[in-house]
């Protein structure tokens, strides 16, 4: 061995023993390493400290305070009317520094993305609907009855377009919906805190051109008309506090788009699945895809099209399956006609936004999760609930309960061992809870 050799390999084993020695000496009090281990640091960067690894590089939900001028978006669906387990459908979620929040579309799946946030569900009962495919609001019943049991206790209003028929609308679909779950609620009532289990729709103009359809708290919400499928489609804008953030829903390209989100800050526009993957992946016929993925959905090169004239601050493609072999044909054909700033989108994606940034990162979310915190207090059932909400059901609701045939059913055996709960119930919390009567 030269002397040089010799000179490094006993500064290395030098360096590695006084930093595994002072690895060991951590100040526990105070969770921060002390001066001589931030030096051993600043030789070799290869030692990380605990602070440095709680600065990963990761959203975690309900850790960061949104700061009062800065608008914050979460991919809670980014995919395809196929479901995958992957991907869930369309749904983003728009959260201001004011504390209001959004969604925009409630694609199916979009519900489970939405509860690993850990949002108080008073919070997110606000839905503006861009059009009426399943995979844009295929969830709406699931965050209805689920959103309410887990704690909404206001209704959930829902925003979206007419048609050219009644029953092309948005108040029609919301009101079937009603209607699919009367079992549900009839099952509910007189039973449970009911303030969540009601719906309000807005239906508006879908030819409206930039009308505001909100306004409140200083967000101002528009809508403009989309071409897609049949008439009724929209995309919409919101603005706050100088920041604008743009959601096509879906949309072949079109001039309000072009008009309405020219300059905005994030623009989500629908990318769809690449033409021969559409015919490799989805069975889909050459002619099929040729039709699907440029003439009713937007192809990647004319997303980037698109984008090239808007010049957004972030373009933001989504409704493809985004996998490890159709990820790079997309990014491919989309810079064939744009070389702006873009994310191609996946669930659980975020974007923080304020005047001077854009920070994308991808959300580390809890899977196994329960309820989110409540916003407001839980109430007791409360007299005339089944009056009041039997209105506009097709079946009255007081008549609801079990019939005596059923009631007859119930195996008396059972008693004794749920007695046991009441008991320990009474006990743990100091109150009597008495056994119904049978
Ligand atoms: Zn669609
Ligand atoms: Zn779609």
């Amino acid at each position: 061995m030269t002397t040089i050799k010799r000179v490094f390999v006993a500064a290395s084993i030098t360096l590695a023993a006084l930093i595994i020695y002072q690895w060991g000496h951590i100040d526990g009090r105070e969770g921060k390493p002390s001066i001589v281990i931030a030096e051993s640091i600043a030789v070799s960067s290869s030692v990380p400290s605990t602070v440095k690894a709680r600065e990963r590089d990761y959203y975690s939900p309900n850790s960061e305070d949104l700061k009062p001028d800065e608008m914050r978006v979460i991919a809670c669906g980014t995919g395809m009317p196929t479901t995958r387990a992957a991907q869930a459908a369309a749904c983003f979620l728009v959260e201001l520094g004011n504390g209001d929040k959004f969604l925009f579309d409630i694609g199916s799946g979009s519900a489970e993305r939405i509860s690993s946030l850990q949002i108080p569900y008073d919070y997110l009962d606000k839905v503006f609907i861009g059009h009426l495919h399943a995979d844009h609001f295929g969830s709406l019943g699931e965050l209805f009855i689920g959103g309410a049991l887990m704690g909404r206790q206001k209704p959930l209003r829902v925003w979206g377009p007419n048609g050219r028929a009644p029953e092309l609308g948005t108040a029609y679909a919301v009101q079937k919906l009603k209607e699919m779950y009367t079992w549900d609620l009839a099952g509910r009532v007189g039973l449970v805190d009911f303030r969540g289990y009601s719906i309000e729709v807005n239906e508006f103009d879908y030819t409206a051109e930039n009308a505001v359809i909100y306004q409140v708290n200083g967000v101002t919400i528009r809508s403009f008309p989309a071409i897609h499928s049949l008439d009724g489609p929209v995309s919409f804008s919101l603005e706050w506090n100088g920041l604008k953030f743009v959601f096509g829903s879906d949309s072949y390209p079109n001039k309000w788009f072009v008009k309405y989100a020219k300059d905005a800050d994030l623009v989500v526009h629908e990318c769809f699945v690449a033409v021969p993957d559409l015919v490799a992946k989805m069975g889909f016929t050459p002619e099929q895809a040729l039709v699907v993925g440029t003439q009713i959905h937007t192809a990647p090169e004319a997303f980037g099209k698109i984008m090239q004239e808007i010049k957004p601050r972030m373009a933001v493609a989504y409704h493809f399956f985004k996998d490890f072999d159709t990820t790079a044909a997309i990014n491919d054909r989309i810079r064939t006609t744009y070389d702006g700033p873009l994310s191609l989108a996946e669930d659980f994606m975020v974007w923080n936004i304020n005047k001077d940034d854009i920070r994308v990162r991808m959300a580390v979310v809890e899977e196994h999760t329960w309820a989110p915190p409540l916003a407001s207090k839980p109430a007791l059932p409360q007299k005339g609930d089944t009056e009041k909400y039997s209105k506009g059901m097709n079946v009255d609701m007081k008549s609801m309960g079990y019939s005596d045939f059923i009631k007859q059913g119930r195996w008396a055996d059972v008693d004794e061992a749920n007695r046991g709960i009441y008991e320990e119930a009474s006990k743990a919390l100091g109150r009597k809870f008495e056994y119904p009567s049978q």
